[in-house]
């Protein structure tokens, strides 16, 4: 009887212990209404808007070091802004984007110019008409470049991937060329599979331009914020609604936090903690390097596509006009994501959309965890198509 009552009183004891314990976690659990995961530029938006038009409080958690994400800048020692995770040009037609982030820059007027190193020199790229005078000899070009304004008409865009597959024989020799010079190893080794296993809107995304004008973009609005990324963004953070712990991922965090909503700019595989499998990326090296002379290269851009890692070399000082005696240059050498790299290109084919697929249904089971962004998406987003989907996103939640 007396054992019984030890045993009873042993097990009372361990769980108003248990109860304690768990009651003391649950009670030093951190709440704040919203929590955003990443602070590049679909969890700035996502944080500025909460704040300002709702005037509720924000905490953002990000892992890297600093905010902005992949548009992160900074001044190097020679005071010219170096875009740390590579060319950043902005550009868009969306005319909501452009007036929303207005509110935070000033725009430098620049209007991005790229150039393909090929077995003839540097030639004009993406490729347009005059790229084809420079790559080809007098008469085919000339020859071409009739054929091509006679059948698509001048100022049309057209792919290469299609004018490869032309009835006409000239059309598809020059196709062919242009591909080989300008578009297959660059393709190779910025996805690491064969070209013909890459997407075909990844090659569409950089079409060839049936005009003499040498711009990369043709929207209606295009520049770089004046005093830089960074600056823009910490603008769109100053309320005193928006915490930003940097150096912190969700995983150490997450059990010590409780919210009524989640925004997660994050890949959706890590929150799951990978238990379909892994998001595959691609990602790259920044190899950033001074030159003791005032340019390196001719433009902003150059592309190495037959170069036998590199893919492209970006001259900062170009983007915002800087004026120096010396120059900061940094070459791209793409890779795979292997869990200590960055990931920065979601690879848009269809298994990888299944697995997506597969965390988001999984998703719909929390109904107020929200994903998007570049990663949370998994989609290859611009800068204006990430602030647009944080903007509808914002929308959708809290209208
Ligand atoms: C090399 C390169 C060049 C580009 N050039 C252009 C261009 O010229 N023009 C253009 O319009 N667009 C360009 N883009 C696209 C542009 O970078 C994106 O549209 C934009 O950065 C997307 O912002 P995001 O917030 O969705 O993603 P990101 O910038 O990737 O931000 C996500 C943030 O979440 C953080 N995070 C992720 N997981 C966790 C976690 N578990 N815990 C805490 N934090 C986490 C990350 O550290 C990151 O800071 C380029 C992209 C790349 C990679």
């Amino acid at each position: 009887m007396i054992r019984n009552n030890k045993i009873i009183g042993i097990l009372f004891c361990s769980a108003v212990l248990l109860f304690g314990i768990c009651y003391g976690v649950q009670k030093r659990r951190e709440y704040v209404p919203n929590v955003i995961v990443g602070a590049g530029l679909s969890g700035v938006v996502m944080a500025e808007r909460i704040a300002n038009e709702q005037g509720q409080k924000v905490l953002i958690i990000e892992r890297r070091n600093h905010v902005g994400g992949n548009v992160y800048d900074y001044k190097d020692e020679n005071g010219i802004t170096v875009q740390k995770y590579g060319i950043h040009a902005f550009h868009t037609n969306n005319e909501d984007v452009w007036k929303y982030l207005s509110q935070y820059t000033e725009w430098h007027d620049y209007k991005h110019q790229a150039l393909a190193e090929t077995s003839k020199g540097l030639v004009n790229f993406p490729v347009n008409l005059n790229t084809i005078d420079q790559l080809f000899d007098v008469e085919f070009a000339q020859d071409f470049i009739k054929r091509l304004t006679d059948k698509f008409g001048f100022g049309q865009k057209i792919s290469v991937s299609d004018l490869q597959n032309d009835a006409d024989n000239v059309l598809q020799k020059g196709a062919n060329i242009l591909f080989e010079e300008l578009f297959k190893n660059y393709t190779i080794k910025q996805w690491g599979m064969k070209s013909e296993d890459v997407d075909p809107s990844v090659i569409a995304r950089v079409p060839i331009y049936l005009t003499r004008e040498d711009a990369y973009f043709t929207d209606k609005y295009q520049g770089i914020p004046a005093q830089g990324y960074t600056a823009m963004i910490k603008k769109m953070l100053d309320n005193p609604l928006i915490e930003v712990r940097l150096n912190t991922d969700w995983r150490d965090v997450r059990d010590n936090l409780k919210y009524d909503k989640l925004f997660f700019s994050g890949s959706a595989d890590a929150f799951f903690d990978y238990k379909f499998g892994k998001l595959p990326y691609r990602s790259l090296t920044f190899e950033i390097k001074e030159f003791p002379k005032e340019y390196y290269q001719p433009r902003a851009q150059v592309n190495h596509g037959n170069a036998p890692r590199m893919t492209r070399s970006i001259e900062h000082k170009y983007l915002l006009d800087e004026k120096s005696p010396v120059t900061t240059v940094s070459f791209e050498y793409p890779e795979a994501y292997n869990g200590k790299n960055e990931r920065y290109y979601p690879i848009n084919r269809p298994e990888n959309a299944a697995l997506y697929k597969k965390y988001m249904q999984e998703a719909e089971k929390l109904p107020n965890v929200y994903f998007f962004g570049r990663l949370g998406d998994y989609k290859y987003y611009n800068m204006d198509q990430a602030v647009a989907r944080a903007l509808e996103l914002y929308h959708k939640v809290f209208k």
